[in-house]
C-alpha cells in the first residue's frame, strides 16, 4: 500500500497524464499511477544504481514494463522529448535539492504543464523558485504521517505574487490552517525559541547578531499567522 504522503502526491496528477517521477526509488508512485489508471505512461528517473535496480525490479514484478520506463539519470536528464511528459513529480527530498534538479535542465520542462513537488524540508525555496520562473501555486497540501509533517506544492505555468509570510508558510496553507499546519509551525517556533535561548549568552559577534535578528523576525512572523 502506498504511503499517505505519496497517495496525496498522486491525487494531484491529472487523469491521462504522462508523468516523470524524478528520484523514484522503488517506482512505487509511477506503479500506483498506472495501476489506478491515472497516468497513461510514466518515466521513473533514478540517479543511484541501487534504487534504480529496485525500480526496474518493481516495474517488472508488477507487469508494467510497457507503461513505465525506468532510467538511470541525474534529475530531469531522465526525460526525453519523445516521452511527451506533461507532469513532473519530485517527492521525498529537501526543497534545495528539488530546486537544483529543476534548475539543472530547464529545457526538459518545455512541454511540462504541472509540477507536483513534495519537499521534506524548506518548501520556502520552492516557492521562491516558482516566483522567479513563472510558475504559480495551483494548490498546496500539508499532511502528517508517522509523526512527520510533509508539504506538497502543485505548480502550473502562470505568474503570481506572494508576500514574505506566504513564501514561508504557503498562501493556501496559511489560509486553511489545518491541524498539521498548526502543529508544524508550533514545532518550528519551539525550535527557534530554543536556538534563540542558546545564543542569548553568546558573544555579540556580527554573525550571532544576524542569527538573533533572523530568529526574532521569524518568531514575529509565526506569531502573526
Ligand atoms: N520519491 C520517492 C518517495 O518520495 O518516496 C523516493 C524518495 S528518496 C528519499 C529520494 C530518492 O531520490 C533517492 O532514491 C535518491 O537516489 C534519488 N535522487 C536524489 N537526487 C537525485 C537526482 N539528482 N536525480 C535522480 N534521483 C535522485
Amino acid at each position: 500500500k502506498l504511503s499517505k504522503r505519496l497517495e496525496t502526491v498522486a491525487s494531484f496528477v491529472p487523469s491521462g497524464a504522462v508523468v516523470a517521477d524524478i528520484g523514484s526509488d522503488h517506482a512505487y508512485l509511477p506503479c500506483y499511477l498506472i495501476h489506478k489508471g491515472i497516468a497513461s505512461y510514466a518515466v521513473a528517473g533514478e540517479v543511484v544504481k541501487g534504487p534504480f535496480e529496485s525500480a526496474v525490479g518493481q516495474v517488472q514484478k508488477e507487469g508494467l514494463t510497457e507503461k513505465i520506463t525506468v532510467r538511470l539519470a541525474n534529475g530531469l536528464a531522465a526525460v526525453e522529448e519523445t516521452d511527451h511528459v506533461d507532469t513532473v513529480t519530485i517527492a521525498g527530498m529537501g526543497g534545495p535539492l528539488i530546486v537544483s534538479i529543476l534548475e539543472k535542465h530547464p529545457e526538459k520542462l518545455n512541454g511540462v504543464t504541472r509540477l507536483i513537488l513534495q519537499p521534506n524540508i524548506h518548501a520556502k525555496v520552492i516557492r521562491e523558485w516558482a516566483l522567479a520562473h513563472n510558475w504559480a501555486i495551483q494548490d498546496e497540501e500539508i499532511l502528517e504521517e508517522d509523526e512527520k509533517i510533509y508539504e506538497i506544492l502543485v505548480l502550473q505555468r502562470s505568474t503570481m505574487t506572494l508576500t514574505e509570510p506566504e513564501i514561508i508558510f504557503g498562501p493556501r496553507l496559511m489560509q486553511r490552517k489545518s491541524p498539521a499546519f498548526i502543529k508544524k509551525w508550533a514545532r518550528e517556533k519551539e525550535n527557534w525559541q530554543r536556538v534563540l535561548q542558546s545564543i542569548e549568552g553568546a558573544d555579540q559577534t556580527p554573525e550571532i547578531e544576524e542569527k538573533r535578528a533572523e530568529l526574532v523576525a521569524l518568531l514575529n512572523l509565526v506569531e502573526g499567522v
